[in-house]
Protein backbone atom coordinates (compact mmCIF):
# COMPACT_ATOMS: atom_id res chain seq x y z
CA UNK A 1 0.00 0.00 0.00
CA UNK A 2 1.31 3.58 -0.68
CA UNK A 3 0.89 6.62 2.02
CA UNK A 4 -2.26 7.72 0.77
CA UNK A 5 -3.87 4.12 1.03
CA UNK A 6 -2.11 3.10 4.45
CA UNK A 7 -4.08 6.84 5.74
CA UNK A 8 -7.05 6.08 4.39
CA UNK A 9 -6.78 2.79 6.16
CA UNK A 10 -6.21 4.22 9.88
CA UNK A 11 -8.95 6.87 8.60
CA UNK A 12 -11.61 4.07 8.18
CA UNK A 13 -10.25 2.50 11.58
CA UNK A 14 -10.38 5.83 13.10
CA UNK A 15 -14.48 5.88 11.72
CA UNK A 16 -15.39 2.72 12.84
CA UNK A 17 -13.71 3.47 16.70
CA UNK A 18 -15.15 2.84 19.72
CA UNK A 19 -12.46 2.64 22.05
CA UNK A 20 -13.00 5.87 24.37
CA UNK A 21 -16.70 7.30 24.95
CA UNK A 22 -16.58 10.14 23.13
CA UNK A 23 -17.57 7.75 19.87
CA UNK A 24 -21.39 8.05 21.68
CA UNK A 25 -21.96 11.24 20.58
CA UNK A 26 -19.96 12.03 17.78
CA UNK A 27 -21.88 12.68 14.25
CA UNK A 28 -18.29 12.32 12.62
CA UNK A 29 -15.25 11.12 13.44
CA UNK A 30 -12.15 13.65 12.42
CA UNK A 31 -8.96 11.44 11.25
CA UNK A 32 -6.84 14.21 9.65
CA UNK A 33 -6.07 15.19 5.90
CA UNK A 34 -3.78 16.51 3.78
CA UNK A 35 -0.67 15.44 1.80
CA UNK A 36 0.16 12.01 2.23
CA UNK A 37 3.74 12.99 1.32
CA UNK A 38 3.54 16.46 3.79
CA UNK A 39 6.77 17.34 5.21
CA UNK A 40 4.99 19.74 7.42
CA UNK A 41 2.19 18.31 10.29
CA UNK A 42 0.01 20.16 12.17
CA UNK A 43 -1.76 18.65 15.14
CA UNK A 44 -4.30 20.31 17.11
CA UNK A 45 -6.21 19.61 20.29
CA UNK A 46 -9.66 17.82 19.00
CA UNK A 47 -12.63 18.33 16.79
CA UNK A 48 -15.11 21.03 17.64
CA UNK A 49 -18.83 21.94 16.49
CA UNK A 50 -18.03 22.45 12.50
CA UNK A 51 -15.56 19.54 12.40
CA UNK A 52 -17.70 16.86 13.93
CA UNK A 53 -20.43 18.28 11.72
CA UNK A 54 -18.52 17.65 8.70
CA UNK A 55 -15.67 15.12 9.57
CA UNK A 56 -12.82 17.16 8.44
CA UNK A 57 -10.01 18.93 10.85
CA UNK A 58 -9.72 22.89 11.62
CA UNK A 59 -13.30 23.94 9.42
CA UNK A 60 -14.49 26.53 11.71
CA UNK A 61 -13.18 29.80 12.81
CA UNK A 62 -9.84 28.34 14.47
CA UNK A 63 -9.63 26.51 11.09
CA UNK A 64 -9.83 30.30 9.56
CA UNK A 65 -7.09 31.36 11.16
CA UNK A 66 -5.61 28.52 10.89
CA UNK A 67 -5.46 28.81 6.92
CA UNK A 68 -4.51 32.35 6.78
CA UNK A 69 -1.55 31.58 9.17
CA UNK A 70 -0.69 29.07 6.40
CA UNK A 71 -1.04 30.94 3.50
CA UNK A 72 1.15 33.88 5.21
CA UNK A 73 3.55 30.89 5.80
CA UNK A 74 3.35 30.23 1.70
CA UNK A 75 1.05 26.87 2.14
CA UNK A 76 -1.92 25.45 1.29
CA UNK A 77 -4.14 22.94 3.41
CA UNK A 78 -3.18 20.37 0.62
CA UNK A 79 0.39 21.00 1.35
CA UNK A 80 0.64 19.78 4.60
CA UNK A 81 -1.43 17.17 6.38
CA UNK A 82 -3.63 18.68 9.72
CA UNK A 83 -4.57 16.22 12.00
CA UNK A 84 -5.64 16.27 16.03
CA UNK A 85 -4.74 14.52 18.93
CA UNK A 86 -8.25 13.75 19.89
CA UNK A 87 -10.35 12.09 16.66
CA UNK A 88 -13.73 12.57 18.32
CA UNK A 89 -15.76 15.58 19.59
CA UNK A 90 -15.61 15.71 23.44
CA UNK A 91 -19.10 17.18 24.61
CA UNK A 92 -19.46 20.86 24.65
CA UNK A 93 -15.51 20.97 23.63
CA UNK A 94 -14.41 19.86 26.77
CA UNK A 95 -11.28 19.24 27.65
CA UNK A 96 -9.72 15.85 26.56
CA UNK A 97 -9.51 13.46 29.16
CA UNK A 98 -6.40 10.95 30.32
CA UNK A 99 -7.92 8.04 28.91
CA UNK A 100 -8.86 9.44 25.66
CA UNK A 101 -5.64 10.78 24.87
CA UNK A 102 -4.17 7.47 26.01
CA UNK A 103 -7.05 5.53 24.06
CA UNK A 104 -6.62 7.82 20.44
CA UNK A 105 -3.12 8.80 20.45
CA UNK A 106 -2.08 5.20 18.69
CA UNK A 107 -3.95 6.72 15.48
CA UNK A 108 -1.70 10.13 15.74
CA UNK A 109 1.23 7.96 16.38
CA UNK A 110 0.49 6.13 12.85
CA UNK A 111 -0.23 8.92 11.08
CA UNK A 112 3.16 10.69 11.79
CA UNK A 113 4.72 6.59 10.97
CA UNK A 114 3.02 6.73 7.74
CA UNK A 115 3.94 10.14 6.48
CA UNK A 116 7.26 10.59 8.01
CA UNK A 117 7.11 14.54 8.55
CA UNK A 118 10.37 16.62 8.76
CA UNK A 119 8.42 19.32 11.11
CA UNK A 120 5.71 18.60 13.76
CA UNK A 121 3.86 22.35 14.49
CA UNK A 122 1.77 21.34 17.86
CA UNK A 123 -1.24 23.71 18.38
CA UNK A 124 -1.49 24.24 22.01
CA UNK A 125 -1.00 22.50 25.27
CA UNK A 126 -2.22 19.17 24.48
CA UNK A 127 -0.75 18.08 21.34
CA UNK A 128 2.60 19.88 22.75
CA UNK A 129 2.17 17.77 26.09
CA UNK A 130 1.27 14.57 23.91
CA UNK A 131 4.13 14.83 21.77
CA UNK A 132 6.85 16.11 23.91
CA UNK A 133 5.96 13.09 26.49
CA UNK A 134 7.09 10.94 23.49
CA UNK A 135 10.17 12.33 22.94
CA UNK A 136 11.02 12.83 27.08
CA UNK A 137 11.33 16.60 26.68
CA UNK A 138 9.97 18.15 29.84
CA UNK A 139 6.37 20.18 28.78
CA UNK A 140 6.03 23.82 31.09
CA UNK A 141 3.41 24.93 29.37
CA UNK A 142 3.21 26.77 26.27
CA UNK A 143 3.74 30.01 27.10
CA UNK A 144 7.12 28.81 27.89
CA UNK A 145 8.25 26.38 24.94
CA UNK A 146 6.05 28.26 21.84
CA UNK A 147 8.47 29.44 19.12
CA UNK A 148 11.67 27.57 19.73
CA UNK A 149 12.62 24.35 17.50
CA UNK A 150 13.25 21.39 19.49
CA UNK A 151 15.10 18.67 17.28
CA UNK A 152 14.13 15.15 18.68
CA UNK A 153 13.49 11.22 17.88
CA UNK A 154 9.77 10.54 17.95
CA UNK A 155 8.90 6.83 16.59
CA UNK A 156 11.95 6.38 15.36
CA UNK A 157 11.88 9.32 12.90
CA UNK A 158 14.32 12.60 13.21
CA UNK A 159 11.54 15.54 13.59
CA UNK A 160 11.90 19.14 14.41
CA UNK A 161 9.17 19.81 16.86
CA UNK A 162 7.45 23.38 16.87
CA UNK A 163 5.43 23.92 19.85
CA UNK A 164 3.17 27.06 19.27
CA UNK A 165 -0.68 28.48 20.67
CA UNK A 166 -4.07 27.04 19.61
CA UNK A 167 -5.32 29.25 16.91
CA UNK A 168 -8.80 29.29 18.85
CA UNK A 169 -6.77 31.08 21.73
CA UNK A 170 -6.02 33.65 19.30
CA UNK A 171 -9.48 34.26 18.61
CA UNK A 172 -10.33 35.32 21.98
CA UNK A 173 -6.93 36.65 23.28
CA UNK A 174 -5.35 39.17 20.86
CA UNK A 175 -1.77 38.98 22.64
CA UNK A 176 -1.70 34.97 21.55
CA UNK A 177 -2.78 36.12 18.51
CA UNK A 178 0.23 38.49 18.13
CA UNK A 179 2.72 35.47 19.77
CA UNK A 180 1.23 32.64 17.21
CA UNK A 181 1.38 35.43 14.04
CA UNK A 182 4.89 35.73 15.56
CA UNK A 183 5.92 32.18 15.62
CA UNK A 184 4.21 31.40 12.04
CA UNK A 185 6.73 33.99 10.54
CA UNK A 186 9.48 32.27 12.69
CA UNK A 187 8.29 29.01 11.44
CA UNK A 188 8.14 29.99 7.53
CA UNK A 189 12.07 31.48 7.49
CA UNK A 190 12.99 28.23 9.35
CA UNK A 191 11.58 26.09 6.96
CA UNK A 192 13.09 28.53 4.16
CA UNK A 193 15.83 28.04 5.23
CA UNK A 194 15.87 24.03 5.58
CA UNK A 195 14.50 23.97 1.91
CA UNK A 196 11.39 22.50 3.10
CA UNK A 197 9.01 24.76 1.48
N1 LIG B 1 -9.67 22.93 17.28
C1 LIG B 1 -8.86 21.87 17.18
O1 LIG B 1 -8.01 21.62 18.02
N2 LIG B 1 -8.99 21.09 16.13
C2 LIG B 1 -9.88 21.29 15.16
O2 LIG B 1 -9.92 20.51 14.24
C3 LIG B 1 -10.72 22.43 15.28
C4 LIG B 1 -10.60 23.23 16.35
FE1 LIG C 1 -11.80 6.17 19.10
FE2 LIG C 1 -10.32 8.35 19.36
FE3 LIG C 1 -12.89 8.58 18.78
FE4 LIG C 1 -12.14 7.76 21.19
S1 LIG C 1 -11.74 9.78 20.29
S2 LIG C 1 -13.75 6.84 19.92
S3 LIG C 1 -10.31 6.56 20.73
S4 LIG C 1 -11.31 7.65 17.49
Amino acid sequence: MNKEELLESVASEIRACTKCSLWKARRNAVPGEGNAKARVMFVGEAPGFSEDLQGRPFVGDAGKFLETLLSDAGFSRTDVFICNVLKCRPPKNREPQIVEIEACTPYLDRQIEIIKPKVIVTLGNHSTAYVFSKVNITFSGITAVHGKFFNAKLLGLSVLLFPTFHPAAALYNPRYKELLVGDFELLKKELVRLNLR
